[in-house]
């Protein structure tokens, strides 16, 4: 039995593994530039984030309707059941649905008919985060906030993704402003690529709650120091960060100092088809490649659960957490 666990940074759209590409593009009739799930899979293997963005949105042709949207969320969901996932936070961009003609209540109404039946098919309890394409205008932003309004009884929050250099977090001040009077939870993406500074920028400007990545607060002591008091939690993607390059290996990964730090940090799989692997690969990785031990890898299980948007069913949150403090490792 694997450790349970929440998944906080998990982008639906990197879920998408080869098998159900081609399916989904023989059935909605869009034509792919590979000859079979073996070639795109080698496409799989790129360099950079900007290499890995280009597939990414390419290879989102395939998803038109609301049944694909729902196949996609429920392979997913059933993945991360099998290695242990008890909660998901999930991700999505509608920015990159709505300018292909895809419109949003195709998108979270598609989403939520596998969210909706997940405690009760997987064991997997879910919320929907609602993420903004840096890269793209605050007005884009602000436009699509407005289209997300009849929804938002589906979506808990709103962050920040995509490609993150020379696209500072001020940008989306206002849609940040906008979103927490209606009500939501706002988390970004924030010193991945981009320097530490955008992570301080996120937290005084966006007032986000929860930092995506942010491995790069390792070079400011003062940062550091103000998201360890303030139990400001990280979601790191281990298995991404070596193969978008952001570290060499896996053995140079900072998590083991930030942990030592004090920091409040998380285990996510970021776009896991994309990256090799899912949560629980995530969390094998480390234990075999850093050598943690149980007592870190109960500590990073149970973080995940307080760094939750559990606040609306707090007791859902003591159960998990009982069960992480009950798991036993090998059993
Ligand atoms: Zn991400």
């Amino acid at each position: 039995m694997p450790l349970p666990k929440a998944e906080l940074h998990l982008h639906i759209e990197g879920t998408l593994e080869p098998e159900l590409a081609f399916e989904l593009a023989a059935r909605n009739g869009v034509p792919l530039p590979y000859a079979d799930t073996g070639e795109l899979r080698e496409a799989y293997r790129f360099e950079d984030l900007q290499s890995f963005l280009n597939l990414y949105y390419e290879l989102m042709a395939v998803l038109r309707t609301e049944r694909d949207f729902e196949e996609l969320a429920d392979a997913y969901l059933a993945r991360a059941a099998a290695q242990g996932v008890r909660h998901a936070e999930i991700f999505f961009d509608p920015q990159a649905h709505l300018s292909r003609g895809v419109a949003m209540g195709t998108v979270v109404e598609g989403l939520w008919r596998a969210l909706g039946r997940s405690e009760e098919r997987h064991g997997v309890s879910t919320r929907l985060i609602m993420c903004f394409l840096r890269d793209e205008s605050a007005e884009s932003a602000l436009e699509t906030l407005e289209a997300a309004k009849p929804y938002l009884d589906r979506i808990t929050g709103v962050g920040l993704d995509s490609a993150e250099v020379g696209h500072p977090p001020v940008k989306f001040r206002e849609v940040y402003e906008t979103a927490a009077a209606l009500g939501l939870r706002r988390v970004a993406h924030a010193g991945e690529e981009g320097p530490p500074e955008y992570i301080t920028e996120a937290l005084d400007v966006l007032g986000i709650e929860r930092v995506d990545h942010g491995l790069r607060c390792m070079e400011d002591p003062a940062l550091v120091e103000r998201l360890v008091r303030d139990r400001v939690p990280l979601t790191l993607c281990p298995l991404s960060n070596v193969r978008l390059r952001t570290v060499d290996t896996l053995a140079d990964h900072p998590l083991p100092a930030m942990l030592d730090a004090g920091l409040l940090c998380t285990v996510n799989s970021d776009d896991p088809a994309y990256f090799g692997g899912y949560a629980g690969d995530n969390f094998d990785a480390l234990r075999e490649t850093l050598f943690l031990d149980e007592k870190r890898l109960r500590e990073l299980a149970r973080n995940s659960f307080l760094a939750s948007f559990l606040e609306d069913d707090e007791e859902l949150r003591a159960r998990y957490l009982a069960e992480v403090e009950a798991y036993e490792f090998g059993a």
